[in-house]
């Protein structure tokens, strides 16, 4: 059986994205590699995506000239950390001047509140074969691309034409699926139920929802399968939910670090402590507030340069989480970089007068559809369960769109409880953090 699903995936694969198989065999093969002989291949990519930026690019080439930047730096000392940074408003407001005309066919677009409560667009080179970083994280965890999976996170694929298409590019791997946006108590059993009879190699999902499986499993002393591993994505897990999840389903754990600019940045390592950074990929910085990197240990901004993507390139872009470099090497032997756990947003989970439950990740995503109208918005649940969305109007025109966003978001949970919208100049710090989903307490 697992010869004969083996075969099949790599035929359909082989059609799908051909490249796919030679990239990560070059990956297993780079992961070993000595360390600065990847550094020395990884300065040679970020000269050539400078390059290239620069001189096709409207955006960096009037970014850089702004700073008297030219071609000719590329390659000096220090050339690459005098490059200024690349914003979220830069995206916001030059977003088509990121790419070259000739490559616009090959751009996809990817939209999300993301990690800072700003909703942010961004384009993405459609070519690369993304699922190779996919195949390490499965690799490292010894899990096979085509064994059974179960996934708990928001369904995107909503029509019924899109889930045969996709039904039918993975069987006969059977891919269960648990809607993370709205999880009930009988469609988490129904969910245990199938789970338990497919027993999946992997659980994958968003790190809040899959703490609360976690917890539910716990409350109610279910019996549920062991997965090889637990990958949990979208937020910083915390060392309370990582006790949570290892005591439910009694299997490791991996954090993923990615985002909708970037998405493969780091994964946790199975025998380390921290988050290897898969540099064939992605070049990243920690930095101080004159943009110089800080020493390992100490935590800093986040700069991200996409060394694969020349549809749309972004080149120490700014994603607003901030990090820090491990002290220690990685026991495992791998020559990728480490990194601490990311220290990010939280996002919380919101109850419901009925008990039904709002994931907290699905909250970031309310204004995906529309990331236009909004510079920036906050989510707050009060203790009356009430809710109130806070939000930054891009133009005065766009309110009424944004008050229509509000209350389809309010039709969608039942009209259980009151949600207002309330427009504001900024969204309020607490301490310098942003949280913007929110439970009073
Ligand atoms: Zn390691």
């Amino acid at each position: 059986m697992a010869k004969w699903k083996q075969k099949l995936f790599e035929l359909k694969w082989g059609r799908y994205h051909p490249d796919a198989f030679s990239r990560f065999a070059h990956l297993k093969g780079s992961e070993h590699m000595p360390a600065d002989q990847l550094l020395e291949r990884q300065e040679e990519a970020r000269r050539k995506i400078v390059r290239y930026a620069m001189e096709h690019t409207e955006f960096y080439r009037r970014h850089y000239r702004a700073m008297g930047l030219e071609a000719g730096d590329i390659g000096k000392s220090g050339w690459f950390e005098q490059l200024p940074p690349v914003t979220k408003e830069h995206l916001r407001i030059h977003f088509e001047e990121f790419t070259d005309a000739s490559l616009k066919p090959f751009r996809r677009i990817s939209t999300t509140g993301g990690s800072t409560g700003i909703p942010t667009k961004t384009g993405y080179d459609v070519r690369i074969p993304e699922e190779c970083y996919i195949w390490r994280i499965l690799d490292w965890f010894g899990v096979s691309p085509w064994d059974d999976r179960a996934h708990v996170w928001r369904e995107t694929r909503t029509t019924w034409k899109q889930k045969f298409v996709n039904r039918a590019l993975w069987w006969p791997t059977r891919h269960l699926k648990l809607d993370a946006s709205f999880m009930t108590e009988q469609s988490i059993r129904l969910f245990f139920t199938q789970y338990n009879h497919v027993r999946p190699a992997l659980l994958q999902g968003y790190v809040g929802a899959i703490s609360q499986l976690a917890r539910f499993v716990i409350d109610k002393q279910l019996a549920v399968w062991s997965p090889k591993f637990v990958w949990v994505t979208s937020a910083p897990i915390s060392p309370v939910q990582r006790k949570l999840i290892a005591d439910a389903f009694h299997a490791p754990i991996c954090d993923q670090y990615g985002s909708c600019e970037i998405r493969w940045i780091a994964q946790q390592c199975p025998e380390g402590k921290g988050l290897h950074v898969n540099v064939e990929h992605v070049h990243l910085e920690y930095v101080d507030e004159e943009n110089h990197p800080v020493p390992t240990g100490v935590y800093g901004r986040t700069l991200l340069t996409n060394l694969e993507d020349m549809v749309f390139p972004l080149i120490r872009y700014e994603n607003g989480d901030r990090g820090r470099w491990l002290l220690e090497s990685c026991p495992c032997g791998r020559s990728l970089p480490v990194i601490d756990t990311v220290k990010g947003r939280e996002s919380e989970s919101f109850v419901l007068p009925s008990g039904k439950t709002i994931n907290g990740e699905y909250l970031t995503t309310i204004f995906d559809a529309t990331p236009e109208l909004t510079r920036g918005f906050r989510v707050i649940q009060h203790r009356d369960l009430s809710i109130t969305i806070e939000c930054v109007p891009s133009s005065d025109q766009g309110v009424p769109l944004i008050e229509s966003v509000v209350s389809d978001f309010s039709s969608k949970i039942g009209g259980e409880v009151q949600v207002t919208c309330r427009i504001v100049r900024e969204i309020a710090h607490d301490r310098g953090k942003l949280r913007f989903v929110e439970r009073e307490k």
